[in-house]
């Protein structure tokens, strides 16, 4: 993640600079964090903040809610973090914290529930303004590195005296989720096709998903369409699987009035989801300067297997 975030802070360095860019160069800049709406909505509120509030974000709740993609959660934690005021931020991680320390049985994906937990959060901020910041980030911490999902550290909590879950034993077993979430699985062929030092793409538009993204030619398929066991390279879209199978070797004829091709030092400046790139970066564009025609059975082929698995390994 760090990464990411040094690379997207060192080509924006301002509000002022990312909202003079295009969509495109954000996106770009993006690419592999997913969340691909974030980075729209970020691009959005850096505009209005620009053109409306001189380029620093508002101090007041009312007004930061409503640009876009700002929730009660992210409007809480720039008001705590940011200007040092008593507003809570509370999203999965502390409902989590929160319903464990009160050994809470009831549903945190519940709208009750919610509202209970946060009155609560609100309630346990310090009273010295001083302490707000570190206290939010603290929390926040606290959920990601401590009070884990599945395995909460107890021992290492600093709330471990006073929790009710700890002291009962239960930490394991709390939050309680009305809905359980089922994960789908698919698979997705990709095809890799490629002609005179060209790769097949599809234009923006041919995946839903990603809307102003260019893909990869890709199908997917059910995974009880798939005959084999399902391959280790995957991603995921919050509840659901993606399991990749590159083909190399041919190109279905349904995409071919829809593809474009494009040159090596093209692919560079348009935006691809992150597996795409993974692809395209995993030792593919060498394939693409040998330029020799793929078949099933040549060195090519077994170049092709060998960058599959490094996909599977990054
Ligand atoms: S003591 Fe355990 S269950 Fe309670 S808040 Fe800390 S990590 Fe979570």
């Amino acid at each position: 993640m760090l990464p990411y975030f040094l690379n997207f802070v060192r080509k924006f360095p301002s509000l002022k600079r990312l909202a003079e860019s295009d969509e495109s160069e954000v996106l770009r800049a993006w690419e592999g964090l997913g969340y691909y709406r974030r980075a729209r909505n970020f691009h959005a509120a850096a505009k209005i903040v620009v053109r409306d509030f001189d380029g620093v974000i508002p101090d007041r709740f009312e007004l930061i809610r409503k640009l876009p993609g700002i929730g009660d959660y992210t409007a809480g934690a720039i008001l705590a973090i940011a200007y040092q005021k008593p507003y809570a931020a509370v999203d999965g991680n502390l409902y989590r914290i929160y319903s464990r320390y009160l050994a809470l049985r009831e549903p945190i994906d519940e709208k009750p529930t919610q509202k209970k937990l946060w009155q609560y959060a609100q309630s346990k901020l310090p009273t010295r303004a001083s302490k707000l910041r570190d206290f939010t980030e603290g929390m926040m911490d606290l959920g990601a590195r401590i009070c884990r999902p599945r395995d909460p550290d107890c021992d290492r909590c600093p709330l471990m005296g006073d929790c009710s879950a700890k002291k009962m034993g239960v930490a394991g077993t709390l939050p309680i989720k009305a809905k359980s979430q089922v994960r789908s699985k698919y698979l997705e062929r990709i095809y890799v096709y490629r002609k005179r030092g060209r790769l097949a793409v599809l234009p923006s538009g041919a995946d839903s998903r990603y809307p102003d993204f260019h893909r990869l030619p890709f199908e997917t398929l059910a995974i009880s369409q798939l005959k084999r066991r399902p391959a280790q390279l995957k991603y995921s879209i919050t509840n659901r699987d993606y399991f990749i199978e590159i083909i190399d070797t041919h190109l279905p004829r349904k995409y071919l009035k829809k593809i474009k091709w494009r040159y090596e030092q093209e692919l560079e400046d348009l935006v691809f989801p992150a597996i795409d790139r993974k692809i395209i970066n995993a030792n593919l564009l060498e394939c693409l300067r040998s330029d020799k025609k793929p078949s099933r059975y040549s060195a090519l082929s077994r170049k092709w297997s060998s960058a599959q698995r490094r996909l599977v390994r990054a």
